[in-house]
């Protein structure tokens, strides 16, 4: 029998809702796409594997314990690893969202991308929300290298694009984790759009008062800055 309080029923209704709206909107097609939550009593809420982002059933999410052992609920996404990578480098994170996102999985294929930033900073709000975004070379799903690549960049990211396949989003709070997820692709849909247009992106002027205003935290990058 499970018993849940009232903060993981809340929870579950919120990760259904966040589902369908992302899966409404064309973000993730299919059965592709994850999201997981932290909860306050130990252990996490995730999507089962082979299930609609669209239509997701709060009683069926699986949860599990501290050591990632199924607890309740159907059996959880293959790609819980992902999951467990990043939360396990970044302290902070209380929920991630991973999505199939076809502008992000567009971006993650082209020859000039930088593994340590893979969008120049184009506008404030990606670098508010996203802060850096690295780039994780494509591995064959449920290779666990794709976890051991995540472990390598050490907690320094809350973005991170897998080759090939599409972003993973950490965030304070579940709301966190889906705008900055939706902020990383629409930011790679503009990228697409202005890609061979020489666009104008912030000056590193631009870039350090957000950093100052904002409170930004940026990786250190191969450059020095
Ligand atoms: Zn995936």
């Amino acid at each position: 029998m499970r018993t849940e309080t009232s903060n993981e029923t809340r929870l579950r209704e919120d990760i259904c809702r966040f589902g369908r709206s992302l899966f409404e909107r064309g973000l993730t097609p299919g059965s592709s796409g994850n999201i997981s939550v932290r909860l306050d009593g130990g252990g996490w809420l995730v999507t089962p594997t082979n299930a609609s982002l669209g239509f997701l059933d709060p009683a069926k999410l699986s949860r599990l314990d501290e050591q990632g052992r199924l607890v309740s609920g159907d059996a959880p996404t293959k790609e819980v690893p992902l999951h467990t990578a990043l939360y396990d480098t970044r302290g902070s994170a209380r929920a991630i969202v991973h999505l199939h996102s076809t502008h992000s999985v567009a971006l993650s294929m082209l020859p000039e991308i930088d593994p340590r930033a893979a969008l120049p900073p184009m506008t404030a709000y990606y670098l508010m929300k996203c802060g850096a975004t690295a780039l994780v070379p494509y591995y064959r799903p449920g290779d666990p290298k794709v976890a051991d690549a995540i472990k390598g960049l050490a907690g320094n990211y809350s973005s991170v694009l897998l080759a090939n396949h599409g972003p993973v989003v950490a965030g304070d709070t579940l709301e966190a984790a889906v705008f900055a997820t939706e902020e990383l692709e629409e930011t790679a849909k503009l990228y697409l759009l202005l890609r061979g247009m020489n666009p104008r992106y912030l000056s590193p002027e631009q870039v350090a008062d957000l950093v100052k205003v904002f409170g930004v935290t940026l990786p250190e990058h191969g450059d020095g800055h």
